[in-house]
């Protein structure tokens, strides 16, 4: 049987409770997840993909999950790795619209890709890597929202 392998893309700027809590149900249902982080070299990142790659690596240590961060079309890289599936979370109707088309430009562009969309869990949905940067630039203390130590 062929290995289901899912490839998670992302800013994760930073990795998140709420990325982590789709990895590991994916785990339940992929037998392994590749991270991407995506690398947009115009854009500038609050946490180097360096240190990210490290923490997200730490998180998953014994599970079967790979990090890789990169810049080039989604699809192509999960083809390049691959990967069978994309795996995406959904928290509202706003991450539904973009989702709905991009998943649909991915599938036209790598024949038979599909995207697995994972509902949030409630606890969770209001966590988004945007609200800690700015929690984090400010001085508070975002703990409680990763599943790492960010180093001080
Ligand atoms: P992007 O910049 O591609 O949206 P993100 O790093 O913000 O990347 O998110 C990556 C994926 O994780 C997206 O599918 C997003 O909807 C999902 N996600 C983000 N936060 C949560 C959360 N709290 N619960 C579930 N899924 C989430």
């Amino acid at each position: 049987m062929n290995k289901k392998i899912a490839f998670f893309p992302g800013s994760f700027d930073p990795f998140t409770k709420g990325h982590e809590d789709i990895v590991l149900r994916a785990l339940e249902i992929f037998d392994e997840v590749i991270i991407g982080i995506g690398h947009n070299t115009n854009k500038s990142r609050y946490f180097s993909i360096e240190k990210m790659t490290e923490w997200i690596e730490q998180t998953f240590v014994g599970k079967p999950v790979r990090v890789v961060a990169y810049n080039n079309l989604t699809a192509t890289v999960a083809q390049e790795m691959n990967a069978n599936f994309l795996l995406r979370g959904l928290r509202n109707t706003t991450d539904f619209e973009y989702e709905n088309s991009i998943s649909q430009v991915n599938r036209y562009l790598v024949k038979g890709l599909e995207t697995v969309f994972l509902i949030t869990s409630p606890h969770l949905a209001p966590i988004s890597s945007t609200i800690i940067r700015d929690l984090h630039r400010y001085g508070t203390n975002v703990d409680e929202f990763l599943p790492y130590k960010l180093e001080e």
